[in-house]
């Protein structure tokens, strides 16, 4: 057995979940963690011998089991220079502990040398109940307590998130050597977090650890205290279940179903499902009891049966809308005919949080798990597979077949987000509306649409995954091939947290979940519009790893407020190279604009109808080495009335600009800000999109796509040297 194996293993025999400072600082020495080596006196004599041997000056510990913060307590003293002020402070320190916790333990108090002078950081290993170990990063003091300053990375890390972590603190700038002070060394200290990350994979019984503080400095770092929290007998980090391939196949089967079946449809919903089926390229069929409804149902020239068991054929995919406590036997029958798969629409389930809701639920998942039924929901909108004709919204279009997959937690978000997509120039492949997850969860989604040829971008909007880990490793080896984009909605509140420690706390769900999207190379959207954008954005643009920007405004004030927005979204609007501002003073207008970046071009180029000088200063930034990508606010707003007088004016603009984009080396975007003529540029948006050119409404929207799709680029540019280490482990 390691050191560091023995020393859990001995707090283990104790029924000690804590570890002492000096238990932990043994475990850390093992696996070559710096600390300042802290050792046990039991009296007032060792401690001034230990100290003696040390050296002058030392710091003295309170050292117990069931004293989480030593100082709290009147548990530490610091700088101690003498032989007299050891002993002395040795009787304080017992005194103060004992009045403050009379019942406590106490193992003794640890002697240990002054740590070397530097910035005070702190760094801490949490256990998320889905997500498992990650690493914490922050800045010590105020800028913890008070901003919450503080990063997160899953374990294990790469260099790369080690680098990072540290960087996205808001702090950063005081370890690279603020008002004199010397730079702390970064390396040491992303090595540190790199050999933190390796202790939690290597220890999976910890289930928190706490250096706090360690000195950072330009010598390296040391950590002065230590803190070490085991899982109790039962209690476990989260291990990833391997995806299974039947999940895959079955639904497959059902997403290309030749037959299907609509249980439940009625007049009170204007008959929703049997109405989506309308498109669908093979057989519908109906089961309803409720003679009341047969007419309706026979109206859309539909055979009902009174049964699963009577339609006399196989039957792939099934939608029901039945009543919840009707919804056990239908998923029986469903199990019974050997469908591939069943989508409850019906609701009431755990979601409303009744013990009769979470029992059926239970009870339905239990019927489909021992069938290998692929049950969608319940609580859903189920499958939309345009090409095939098979709707979950009467409204859809149907017979296309499209690139963009969407997985969608809620239903509304899912159909608004099939029915926005084609007005923006993009088509589904595959959509699905999922709910309550009650069989199979957003990894299982993700996992099939990963494997589907006609899926070339996912987005998805999801409220929580019940297995993290799972979900984790499944998005990193997704994202190097596609793109997802995920829209979170609310906070990840399943499994209250029992972290008793101090960086614990701070672990708030939301910056874990961040850090898992970032660190798995996955796109995070904070709203509709921007899950929207950024799949557009990647859709139509070339891509590129830079995040230089060249703008091209009519006018004055949006040349103005257009900078702002790109420099907002973190892209940079920088000059253009020499040889680009001799070319423009060939031919730009100065007067009334400016030709500096971004190019107020309005006069030069007849607000985009002149034709020749258009092209030319599209092919001048598509040339310049200091931009990397081009954006151009066509001034909508003042045009959009001459584009409706005059339409050949908007036709060979289209034409000019779908000529350059497919012909560009760099991304471009247009922007079409609506301002008064929202109405009149509905229109003139789809005859972009079908020229293959990328829209977005305001300047700010623009920005945040590009950052974010260059932000996806550049991560995975970088790591496409770099294997990816495998996540599946359960570190
Ligand atoms: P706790 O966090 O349990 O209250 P610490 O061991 O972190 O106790 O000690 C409190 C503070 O004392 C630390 O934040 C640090 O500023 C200082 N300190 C502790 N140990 C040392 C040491 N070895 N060298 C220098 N300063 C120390
Ligand atoms: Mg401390």
């Amino acid at each position: 057995m390691t050191d560091a194996a023995a020393v859990i293993q001995q707090a283990r025999t104790r029924h000690r979940l804590l570890l002492t400072e000096v238990e932990a600082k043994t475990l850390l020495s093992a696996h070559g963690i710096p600390v300042t080596p802290a050792r046990l006196a039991h009296t007032q004599e060792e401690a001034v011998a230990l100290a003696q041997a040390i050296g002058f000056p030392v710091v003295l510990k309170i050292c117990s089991p069931d004293i989480v913060h030593k100082s709290d307590v009147g548990g530490v003293r610091v700088g101690l220079t003498s032989a007299a002020a050891v002993s002395q402070a040795f009787a304080e320190i017992m005194d103060a502990v004992r009045r403050a916790r009379p019942t406590a333990t106490i193992d003794g108090i640890s002697v240990q040398p002054v740590a070397q002078p530097g910035i005070e950081v702190i760094i801490g290993v949490t256990s998320d109940p889905h997500f498992g170990a990650t690493v914490m990063f922050g800045l010590g003091g105020v800028l913890v307590e008070v901003l919450h300053d503080v990063t997160f990375r899953l374990v294990p890390l790469s260099p790369r998130d080690a680098r990072t972590m540290i960087r996205d603190i808001r702090g950063f700038p005081l370890l690279t050597g603020f008002r004199g002070q010397p730079a702390v060394d970064l390396a040491a200290l992303e090595h540190l977090l790199l050999q933190i990350s390796a202790i939690a994979e290597a220890h999976a019984e910890i289930k928190e650890l706490d250096l706090n503080p360690v000195f950072a400095s330009s010598h390296g770092c040391v950590a002065a205290d230590a803190r070490i929290v085991l899982y109790a007998d039962g209690e476990q980090r989260p291990a990833p279940r391997p995806l299974s391939a039947a999940t895959r196949a079955t639904l497959d089967r059902a997403f290309n179903a030749r037959a299907v079946a609509v249980v439940g449809d009625k007049k009170a919903m204007n008959y929703m499902w049997l109405r989506s089926q309308s498109t669908f390229q093979g057989k519908v069929y109906s089961v309803q009891i409720d003679e009341r409804e047969l007419p309706g149902i026979a109206a859309l020239g539909v055979p009902n049966y009174r049964s699963l068991a009577e339609i006399p054929e196989d039957i792939d995919y099934v939608m029901t809308a039945v009543p919840r406590q009707v919804a056990p036997r239908i998923i029986a029958d469903c199990a019974a005919k050997r469908v591939a798969g069943v989508m409850l629409f019906t609701s009431g389930f755990s979601e409303i949080g009744d013990e009769e809701g979470k029992q059926l639920e239970h009870t339905l998942a239990e019927i489909a798990r021992a069938a290998g039924l692929a049950l969608i929901g319940p609580n859903c909108m189920g499958l939309y597979y345009p090409r095939r004709g098979l709707r979950n919204y009467p409204e859809l279009p149907a017979g296309e077949a499209g690139t963009v997959g969407f997985i969608g937690q809620s239903g509304t978000h899912t159909i608004t987000f099939s029915l926005a997509a084609p007005q923006h120039g993009l088509k589904i492949s595959k959509a699905i509306s999922f709910g309550n997850a009650a069989v199979l969860d957003a990894s299982d989604y993700l996992d099939y649409l990963a494997a589907d040829d006609e899926t070339r971008i996912i987005g998805m909007y999801l409220e929580g995954v019940r297995e993290g880990r799972r979900f984790f490793s499944l998005l990193r080896q997704v994202t190097p091939q596609k793109p997802v984009v995920i829209w979170k909605g609310g906070h990840n509140e399943a499994g209250q947290r029992a972290i008793s420690s101090h960086t614990g706390s701070l672990a708030v769900p939301a910056a874990i979940w961040h850090a898992m999207v970032r660190q798995a190379g996955a796109i995070a959207a904070e709203n509709f519009d921007e899950l929207l954008d950024v799949i557009k954005l990647l859709h139509f643009a070339k891509p590129t790893t830079g995040t230089r920007v060249g703008l091209i405004a009519m006018t004055g004030g949006p040349s103005v407020v257009i900078t702002d927005a790109f420099e907002r979204a973190g892209l940079q609007v920088p000059l253009l190279s020499e040889s680009s501002y001799q070319e423009l003073s060939s031919f730009f207008t100065v007067i009334g604009g400016s030709f500096r970046n971004p190019l107020d071009s309005g006069h030069t180029i007849g607000m985009g109808h002149s034709t020749p000088n258009l092209e030319r200063l599209l092919a001048i930034l598509d040339r310049d080495p200091h931009i990397d990508a081009i954006v151009m606010d066509t001034g909508a707003g003042l045009v959009a009335g001459q584009w409706q007088a005059q339409p050949h004016t908007l036709a060979t603009l289209i034409t000019t600009l779908s000529g350059f984009a497919s012909r560009s080396h760099k991304p471009f975007l247009v922007i079409l800000q609506p301002f008064a003529r929202e109405a009149a540029l509905l229109q003139v948006r789809e005859q972009f999109h079908q020229q293959q050119i990328a829209t977005f409404a305001t300047h700010d929207r623009a920005a945040r796509a590009l950052r974010l799709a260059t932000d996806y680029w550049r991560f995975h540019a970088e790591n496409s040297n770099q294997q990816i280490a495998s996540a599946t482990k359960n570190p």
